[in-house]
């Protein structure tokens, strides 16, 4: 594998060898890598004329649309370490990201600025706002003008980014490096506020190296993005990949899967990665024939199980082999997957898809709780070290130095390893629920729920979900002579969650089951979530 220093200079070749290609394609709008060069650089250009450094961070809470592959370039070229947020968070949510990285710029949509982030941007460090429309660029009479509107708050109109145009000059400063920080992805993570992973230019350049050419895609390759972009997947695996290899990049704003089957046929893509949920999706549309995934050379599915029935009903109904791959936010996305050409054997005792193998250059270990390897074909924590395992959390050097220990990953997932390699992922060490894809860390909706004047006790846990996966469910006790109803706290987290964290069902019990010491037995909760009591 032999990535380029960032994904960056990736884009540049790209610009200097293919221009006119079409490097972003959206609904009828296409812009070439020549104009995304120019408009990337008018992002850059009132950045660096607001006085942003480099190393400073923009916060970029965008749904898939251009702006976001717009701004993150714009961003990066500026110097920026992004900061990517989940667009359906909550006001609490964001002010809390947004305080952690101490970010001065953000990139949001106007409703979500107009709704909720300009009352909490007051006491933030946000100095700058950018918004972005919808899907506005095939209506736009000129498809070089980013249509960043103007938003500040109207006491502050000084400080104020305007419309980024064509045109705009680079503000050079200090080319970036491999070893600068990228991005920093915020997970909430078991104390319940937020920790932001930082991700490397070059751990990202490596990952999307690898991914490209590891799956054998032509240069120029359509890739369709079918994660989040706001996702280390959709900005790995998708946005980047798609870069280094120099194609085009087809987006469709959100998933919806009547819309992504007809942009299968517009865009013909060779390429997509999305949860196990969306291919479910797509597959149970009326619509959808063998002709919609005719293109595709490769399709992925990360981030959650993938049952081993969904892989044979795709195939079967279908055609291409829907492969396996496994990751975290901490090694920038995947860390092993299945090779083109070979299909991942499923356990007999378990049922479990192997995830695939460790990719070149990454050693996967299983161990127990002293770190020390366990027996081939044993179960016991995942660890990875590897090009694309983040050096750390920011300014969090103890859950850095907990969680990656001499630049090994500690997982929290559980997992064995077979004799030909195949690494398979059972269980988890960690208390997140992951609902399709989706990770949700209890503690975090715990302590809204403790935010209720009824609650005294609150745990959280995963339920299955055939759907999902697993599904958000909170075991609540009250407090004396309280009367709240399990709706009532279900709205309660709604309000202040965004929609995929909140419980989607919430048991009141007279006490919750507790060891000798006090603590929550959130296990005995799960198993009793799970059968039904
Ligand atoms: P990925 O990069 O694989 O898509 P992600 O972007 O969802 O992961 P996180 O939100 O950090 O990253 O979640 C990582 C967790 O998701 C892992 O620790 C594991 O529990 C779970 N996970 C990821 N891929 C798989 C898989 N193929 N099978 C089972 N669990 C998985």
């Amino acid at each position: 594998v032999h990535p380029p220093e960032t994904v960056l200079h990736a884009f540049r070749e790209a610009v200097r060898t293919v221009p006119d290609r079409t490097a972003l394609a959206y609904f009828d709008g296409h812009v070439s890598y020549r104009d995304a060069d120019a408009l990337s650089d008018g992002v850059a250009a009132h950045l660096a004329g607001r006085g942003f450094q480099h190393g400073d961070r923009l916060a970029l809470m965008l749904q898939n649309s251009p702006h976001f592959v717009l701004a993150l370039l714009g961003a990066w070229k500026a110097g920026a370490v992004v900061v990517p947020v989940n667009p359906m968070y909550k006001a609490g949510e964001v002010a809390h990201v947004l305080h952690d990285a101490e970010a001065t710029a953000l990139v949001c949509d106007e409703r979500a600025w107009e709704q909720y982030l300009r009352a909490t941007a007051a006491d933030s460090p946000v100095r700058m706002v950018l918004t972005a429309c919808e899907r506005d660029l095939q209506s736009r009479d000129d498809p070089r003008v980013l249509d960043f509107e103007r938003a500040a708050p109207a006491e502050d109109t000084d400080d104020l980014l305007t419309v980024a145009r064509a045109g705009g000059t680079s503000p050079g400063g200090r080319e970036l490096t491999g070893a600068d920080t990228a991005l920093i992805s915020y997970t909430s993570g078991t104390s319940g506020t937020p920790k932001g992973a930082m991700n490397t230019h070059a751990n990202i350049a490596y990952n999307a190296e690898r991914q490209h050419t590891g799956l054998q895609l032509p240069d120029g390759a359509c890739i369709f993005v079918l994660a989040p972009l706001f996702h280390i997947t959709g900005m790995v695996c998708e946005l980047s990949a798609c870069v280094v290899g120099r194609g085009t990049l087809a987006l469709a704003y959100r998933f919806e899967a009547g819309v992504v089957l007809d942009a299968f046929m517009e865009h013909r893509p060779a390429y997509t990665v999305g949860p196990s949920t969306a291919y479910m999706a797509l597959a149970a549309h009326p619509h959808a024939t063998r002709e919609h995934f005719a293109s595709f050379r490769h399709l992925s599915s990360g981030g959650a199980p993938l049952p081993p029935a969904l892989v044979e009903k795709f195939g079967a109904g279908f055609g291409p082999y829907l492969s396996n791959g496994y990751g975290l936010t901490e090694c920038t996305a995947p860390c092993a997957s299945v090779p083109p050409g070979r299909q991942a054997p499923v356990d007999p005792e378990s049922g479990t898809l192997a995830v695939g193998v460790p990719g070149p250059d990454t050693v996967v270990r299983i161990v127990d709780d002293e770190g020390r390897p366990v027996p081939l074909g044993e179960h016991g924590e995942i660890t990875v070290r590897g090009p694309q395992v983040v050096p750390g959390y920011w300014r969090r050097p103890e859950e850095s130095a907990a969680a990656v220990p001499g630049g090994e990953l500690l997982t929290g997932d559980i997992g064995f390893m077979d004799a030909d390699g195949w690494l398979y992922v059972v269980d988890r060490k960690k208390d997140m629920i992951n609902a399709s894809g989706f990770k949700v860390w209890p503690r975090e909706v715990e302590d809204v729920l403790y935010g209720h004047p009824a609650v005294r006790e609150a745990a959280v846990v995963g339920v299955g979900d055939e759907y999902r996966g697993e599904s958000v469910k909170a075991y609540v006790s009250l407090r004396p002579g309280a009367a709240a109803v399990p709706q009532e706290l279900i709205g309660h987290c709604r309000e202040r969650l965004a929609a995929y964290k909140y419980p989607r069902e919430i048991e009141i019990l007279g006490d919750l089951p507790k060891t000798t010491s006090g603590k929550i037995l959130r296990r005995e909760l799960r198993s009793r979530g799970d059968s039904g009591k």
